[in-house]
């Protein structure tokens, strides 16, 4: 075969193997979890440390509560027991009892409050879980397909490059390091088509001399970007 002929070959697939690679990154920048996902996990935990909060705070609430019916009753034992003698000291016991009852009140305000506060909280906990699990199961989706692609990928790189080796075989050293350099100097396009009668790589309008040489299967440079055309 014509160097010629080679070395457009090995630009093609030079250029899908460029390919390959843009795609491979772009899917592995694609694979790391979103973050929206990442933010929901950190409302996940915060919402268990609220929940947990309130659990820890509705039993205090309600030993307080316990705890103070448990005095009024002492209380209550003790007035009505019959051991006070003197009215006085009956009616600041009394007095001591309704102050202790007034308290339950707000103490089992405070229960209450901290009861609900803990369903509030549940509640957002398992609403945040579900959109957390939902949006989880919508992003393994798209990640096993990702990997899935990023296999394929490998697998037609892999054959790509067993492609080119035989191809780079056949090449004299000389093109082929004169191809590479021209690669890394024109933006990884080294052959380039004709156009008609234009460079597919800059689309000059080429002269009839140059058109002829490249039809004739000759090394043949575009005048202006100086790709070689084939
Ligand atoms: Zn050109």
């Amino acid at each position: 075969m014509r160097t010629i002929k080679l070395l457009a070959t090995l630009q093609q697939i030079d250029l899908e193997l460029d390919a390959d690679r843009r795609k491979f990154a772009e899917n592995k920048e694609a694979m790391t979890p979103p973050e929206g996902l990442k933010k929901l996990l950190a409302q996940v935990k915060a919402a268990e440390n609220e929940v947990t909060r309130w659990q820890k705070e509705r039993k205090l609430r309600e030993e307080a509560v316990a705890l103070q019916q448990a005095k009024i009753k002492e209380e209550e034992a003790r007035l009505y027991s019959g051991r006070i003698k003197d009215p006085r000291e009956q009616v600041a016991v009394q007095q001591h009892v309704e102050s202790l009852k007034r308290h339950l009140e707000t103490l089992e305000e405070r229960a209450l409050e901290a009861l609900m506060e803990l369903e509030k909280s549940q509640a957002t906990l398992t609403q945040l879980r579900q959109t957390f699990e939902a949006q989880k199961a919508t992003w393994m989706t798209r990640r096993e397909a990702l990997e899935k692609e990023q296999e394929a990928i490998v697998a037609h790189a892999r054959r790509l490059k067993a492609k080119r080796e035989t191809i780079t075989k056949q090449l004299p050293a000389a093109d082929l390091s004169q191809y590479e350099a021209m690669r890394k100097k024109l933006g990884g396009l080294a052959v380039v088509k004709l156009n008609g009668r234009s460079c597919g790589g800059c689309g000059a309008s080429l002269p009839t001399s140059v058109v002829q040489q490249v039809q004739a299967g000759e090394m043949t440079k575009c005048p202006i970007c100086g790709r070689l055309l084939s």
